[in-house]
């Protein structure tokens, strides 16, 4: 079964002669915390305000519960919660009665709104303001105001454009923990835009690294590292020694790599501050750290190299690729 809720194709979207948003592809499920991980600038905000049908693609389409966003935005906006970076509100009200307000202009009765809204401030842990003005609230109680807001309207998906700029690290440790709640508790489908990788990391099921309108990369971090690093991808790293008897304490580089000869797939060994570092193109490590210890060496360090979203951010976003 296609369980596909979000679909965009080859989207484009170019403010005159510059391209935003360049060829998108790119499938959401169903129940997917899916990160936008890319630097200011990259046309995030651009291509949810796309999904949303909010703006229209230069050319390509978008779809949303096999809805097209830009034929048919009203029917979208119904199935999507969003949270944009900036959420406005009336600040001489209440959260109380500003959640109420959404849940009037979704046709939601009062009696049945007056519950919903006290339940999601509570989820939201702003049960102890509800009776305050949101112009006194501070950044972070705004963001989650902002997700009570979202899902007031009980939507299928919720879009949230940078939700945690602004917020406190522990307000931020928060938030993300109640995203993951919702999301697994109600089988909701988040698309999470953010440049902050760590972030991203936490919650995320897959990433889209989006750079310059153009994703690089989609998958889990795992499989993100595969198609990013495979040329680089099983890095083992050892430190040996000579068994005591042996007056050269140190082993070089030609007698490790005579000891591993029998490993099938080493590309490459070096050295670096008595730190081997032994590159393959499949996981070698377990057939390593046997082969040492059979050898009669002193293995004293062994770590397989992970590379994991920072490796790929520095290469990306700081490497200047
Ligand atoms: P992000 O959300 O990833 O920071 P945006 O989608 O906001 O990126 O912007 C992508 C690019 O498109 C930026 O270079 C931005 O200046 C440009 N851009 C965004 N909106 C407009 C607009 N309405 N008119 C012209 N250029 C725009
Ligand atoms: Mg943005």
């Amino acid at each position: 079964m296609d369980n596909t809720v979000i679909e965009l194709v080859n989207l484009t979207k170019k403010y005159g002669s510059f391209t935003a948003v360049d060829g998108l592809n790119l499938k959401i499920s169903k129940g997917e915390i899916f990160g936008l991980l890319g630097p200011n600038g990259a046309g995030k905000s651009t291509t949810i305000l796309t999904i949303l049908g909010l703006t229209e693609p230069t050319s390509g389409s978008v779809q949303v519960c096999g809805i097209n966003s830009t034929s048919y935005p009203v029917e979208v906006k119904r199935k999507i919660g969003y949270l944009p970076e900036d959420v406005g509100f009336y600040d001489n009200r209440t959260g109380l009665e500003n959640l109420m307000f959404t849940a009037h202009l979704n046709g939601i009765p009062d009696i049945e709104a007056t519950v919903l809204a006290e339940q999601l401030l509570e989820k939201v842990g702003l049960s102890d303001s509800l009776k305050k003005k949101t112009g006194n609230y501070s950044r972070g109680m705004r963001q989650r105001l902002g997700l009570a807001d979202v899902l007031i309207k009980n939507p299928e998906i919720i879009v949230l454009d940078e939700p945690t700029s602004g917020i406190d690290p522990n307000g931020v440790r928060e938030f993300l923990d109640l995203i993951v709640g919702l999301s697994r508790e109600k089988g909701l489908t988040v698309l999470f835009s953010s440049h902050n990788l760590h972030q991203v990391q936490q919650v995320c099921d897959r990433v889209g690294i989006f750079i310059n309108g153009k994703l690089l990369g989609v998958g889990n971090i795992q499989s993100l590292s595969q198609q990013l690093f495979n040329n680089q991808l099983f890095v083992v790293e050892v430190s040996v020694s000579q068994p005591p008897k042996i007056n050269v304490a140190k082993v070089s580089v030609a007698q490790l790599q005579k000891i591993l000869l029998p490993i099938h797939g080493i590309r490459k060994i070096s050295i670096e501050n008595d730190v081997f570092r032994i590159e393959s193109d499949t996981d070698i490590s377990a057939e390593i750290a046997k082969i040492l210890i059979n050898s009669g060496l002193i293995l004293s360090y062994l770590h397989k190299k992970e590379y994991g979203l920072d490796d790929i951010y520095y290469q990306y976003f700081e490497g200047g690729k």
